[in-house]
């Protein structure tokens, strides 16, 4: 899942699955470097609530049935009702 935040892409992750992922493959957690990279992760900011963000379809000019998202203008042909979420970027696409 892809979530656009202030013009960035972001891909949310699960920390503590990261956390447990670093352990099997780099080592045992009595290790410094592993033990700083856990603090790296422990410690860093968290988004909370996964922001929503909205958008809506443009009709494209050139085709009756190309339309563009408007926050990452990926084209999209075909049926727009069907699709509410973007399927580039993620954008709820209720018009807002
Ligand atoms: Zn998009």
């Amino acid at each position: 899942m892809l979530v656009v935040n202030r013009g960035v892409i972001m891909r949310p992750i699960d920390a503590d699955a990261l956390n447990k992922k670093l352990q099997e493959r780099v080592g045992s957690p009595e290790s410094d470097e592993l033990y700083e990279v856990n603090l790296c992760i422990i410690e860093a900011p968290t988004l909370g609530v996964v922001p929503v963000v909205h958008g809506r379809w443009l009709r494209q000019k050139m085709s009756a049935f190309v339309f563009k998202c408007s926050v990452c203008e990926f084209k999209f042909a075909g049926e727009v009702e069907i699709a509410k979420y973007c399927p580039n970027c993620g954008a709820k696409m209720d018009g807002r």
